[in-house]
């Protein structure tokens, strides 16, 4: 494979010079974040009061980590580093489990962020010859923006679709010969599922890869999508705390994401008892920024799980690799005392061929008991066939989830289009013992 570079000196650097340079680049980002009311207390509550203080890696460790608390507590400007005739935007996460948090940006910052997203991009094979269509949100959310610039930077032609209105999307895509998609992965299930009503076959398109993030999903997701448009698919990390997309990406080997270790360090944490776990065990991403001016930020806690691959990517770039995410520490279930990852649960649906693309996790009490219900769309076939083969399909999908989860839940079959669809992130867990009832559509 011909290995495409957006900067080959700082990709393919050896890991030595690569862990100099961050040192450099932490003491210089410490003495800008001292400049933040809130750093400043928060360093001097472990005796550090100016960069001279951080000499070694071991210094950077005693730094306490920084929560997403943290930063809704410091709003509005307790975090911002540099006077506000500095900043040119701000963006906020999209607060899918609370208030959101906002991150300032000079224009430096822009810049660093859309080197990070061109060379994401580009270590996917995408070129300037390429036609970008970002199905992405457009505006405080990270997703549209940031790869936005990306796709500008590296010359190709960029489509600032936004996200929804399926049927401009496929206008779009047919007009100007999109080659390349980024959007949830959701949202192009959603729109595969669409295609034919359209009168639209895969083959009008000139479709050839996608960027998918902004939300967990398995490896039989990333196929399923794969095999439904015919592409290359490649997974996309982000986080607005710490840009948004471009933090982590797949290169064209799809392996792993490559997460840009001169733009961040990166750390991997027991959730529960905050010691380190590089050692492949997984736990919870904490990254620091190393490039950012406005909105510094120490040892974030992202509550992502993930871990690090030991081995070398093929494609030489030094930037270690992490694992497709697992969850969030806050996504876990605790059902009747068994500990369930939705994830889990994905990975056996999407790898049954009678469902379709899109389903839903339900939790609630049955008296004192818990009690899990997996809706699971499927093609309008099954609903045809016998109603033997109904039940026996039902008792198959128990029978995996048992397997997998060590729980049998109940499990409902829908007709396709049956359970609501996302246009940003897809919310598929109801956690109904805690009140999360609000929009449970056709229950
Ligand atoms: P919020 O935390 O409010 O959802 P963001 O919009 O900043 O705010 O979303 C970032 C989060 O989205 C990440 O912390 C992670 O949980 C999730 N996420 C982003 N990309 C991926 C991905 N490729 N796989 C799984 N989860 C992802
Ligand atoms: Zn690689």
């Amino acid at each position: 494979m011909q290995v495409r570079y957006w900067d080959r000196e700082v990709e393919t650097q050896d890991r030595e010079s690569l862990e100099e340079k961050q040192l450099e680049d932490l003491r210089v980002t410490v003495a800008v974040a001292l400049n933040t009311p809130f750093y400043r207390k928060r360093l001097a509550s472990v005796g550090m009061q100016s960069a001279e203080d951080i000499r070694t890696m071991e210094d950077f460790y005693k730094i306490p980590l920084t929560s997403k608390d943290d930063l809704r507590d410091a709003f509005p400007y307790d975090m911002l580093a540099v006077p506000l005739e500095q900043v040119v935007r701000l963006h906020a996460s999209s607060g899918t489990t609370g208030i959101p948090t906002v991150i300032y940006h000079t224009r430096g910052d822009l810049e660093g962020w859309t080197e990070l997203a061109a060379r994401s991009m580009t270590a996917t094979g995408m070129t300037r010859s390429d036609v970008f269509q970002n199905m992405m949100t457009y505006g405080l959310f990270t997703g549209g923006l940031g790869l936005h610039y990306g796709g500008e930077h590296i010359g190709s032609l960029v489509i600032p679709a936004s996200s929804g209105n399926t049927k401009r999307q496929f206008k779009l895509m047919k007009d100007f010969g999109t080659t390349v998609v980024h959007a949830t992965p959701s949202y192009l299930l959603h729109l595969h599922g669409k295609l034919g009503g359209e009168g639209i076959s895969t083959a009008d398109l000139a479709l050839k890869k996608a960027f998918v993030g902004a939300e967990p999903h398995s490896e039989n997701v990333r196929k399923k999508i794969e095999d439904l448009f015919g592409i290359d698919v490649y997974n996309s990390y982000g986080l607005s705390e710490m840009n948004g997309p471009g933090v982590a990406f797949e290169c064209e080997y799809k392996n792993g994401m490559h997460l840009w270790e001169d733009a961040y360090i990166m750390e991997i944490i027991d959730p529960v008892t905050l010691e380190d776990r590089e050692d492949g065990a997984g736990g919870e991403l904490i990254l620091t920024t190393l490039k950012r001016t406005a909105t510094p930020i120490l040892r974030y806690r992202t509550r992502d799980l993930t871990s690090i691959y030991p081995d070398e990517c093929p494609c030489g770039r030094v930037h270690r690799r992490i694992s497709r995410i697992k969850g969030r520490t806050d996504d876990l279930l605790i059902i009747n005392g068994v500990n369930v990852f939705p994830s889990q649960i994905e990975e056996v649906i999407m790898k049954m061929p009678e469902s379709g693309t899109n389903y839903q996790i339900l939790v609630e009490k049955s008296g004192a008991l818990d009690k899990l219900t997996v809706k699971v769309e499927v093609g309008s076939q099954v609903f045809s066939d016998d109603a033997r083969d109904l039940n026996a399909l039902i008792e198959r999908v128990k029978d995996n989830l048992k397997a997998s989860i060590s729980i049998s839940p109940a499990v409902e079959l829908h007709e396709h289009g049956c359970l609501p669809v996302y246009e940003g992130k897809a919310k598929r867990v109801f956690d109904l013992r805690n009140g999360d009832a609000d929009d449970i559509i056709k229950r």
